[in-house]
């Protein structure tokens, strides 16, 4: 497979002592699954603000290469990251409350202006596949669904980016077994479908060990082990830390 992302030795500092990435490197398969598994800060949302440009917003500085196929996705605002195809999906959902479900799917597809209705109309249909439920709800105030409904709107609005890299920061946060299986196999399902990439964030190793092929396990800012996820799944260590061994 060709590596349609590949991050090189990313470092992100915030204000002069704050060390939350160091020597990061890590490559997406292009319709691969991979994992980045790690406790309580140890630099996960970080990454993703490295991957979609997001970390001057939060103080950010960054150093590295992320190359994107034949494009240096390096030094691009966030808008520009999500045309090029590498879009999120951000913890905590991140929702506009107050917005109806239709109206935050749209937010999405904010980065690309001037989008004709009928090929968001086309986009929305496509994401009522995958989740039903939200075709009831399109007049709702998003504060008032589920923490599951709400994190099918949060997938649907990135996927009205149309990506070809959805960075998935800890779905199954707050969220059921039961609600969390069904979102990640409709994911595994588009993943096969359509070769969309993931790339699975999670403190739950468990789940993300089983559908990716590849994993990284971050810890303090830095990539302490990796491989197929397999074989991740069976190490000691990783049992030790994240499977609850
Ligand atoms: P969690 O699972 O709790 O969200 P995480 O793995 O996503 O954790 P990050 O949120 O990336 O971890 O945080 C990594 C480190 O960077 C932590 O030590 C955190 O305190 C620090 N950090 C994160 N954001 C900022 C910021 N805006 N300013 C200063 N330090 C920050």
């Amino acid at each position: 497979m060709t590596a349609t992302l590949h991050a090189k030795d990313l470092r992100l500092t915030y204000g002069n002592a704050a060390v939350a990435l160091s020597d990061v490197s890590i490559d997406v398969p292009q319709g691969g699954i991979v994992a980045v598994l790690g406790a309580n800060g140890a630099g996960k949302t970080s990454l993703v603000r490295a991957l979609t440009g997001q970390f001057g917003f939060y103080g950010g500085k960054l150093s590295g290469s992320i190359q994107f196929g034949d494009k240096t996705l390096s030094g691009l605002d966030p808008a520009a990251v999500a045309r090029a195809g590498l879009v999120q999906v951000p913890e905590g959902r991140k929702l506009f409350a107050g917005l109806s479900v239709r109206e935050n799917l749209l937010c999405g597809a904010a980065a690309q202006r001037g989008q004709k209705r009928a090929v968001l109309e086309e986009r929305m249909d496509r994401i009522f596949k995958l989740f039903p439920k939200l075709k009831q709800m399109l007049g709702t105030s998003a504060g008032y669904l589920s923490g599951g409904e709400q994190q099918m709107v949060a997938i649907g609005r990135a996927l009205m980016a149309e990506p070809k890299v959805l960075l998935c920061d800890e779905l199954s946060l707050g969220l059921a077994p039961l609600v969390i299986a069904e979102i990640y196999a409709t994911l595994a399902e588009l993943n096969r479908d359509t070769a969309l990439s993931l790339v699975v964030i999670e403190q739950n190793a468990r789940q993300a060990l089983k559908m990716a092929t590849y994993a990284y396990v971050l810890e303090v800012g830095r990539i302490v082990a990796q491989g197929p996820a397999q074989e991740l799944a069976q190490s000691a260590e990783v049992e030790q830390y994240y499977l609850g061994g």
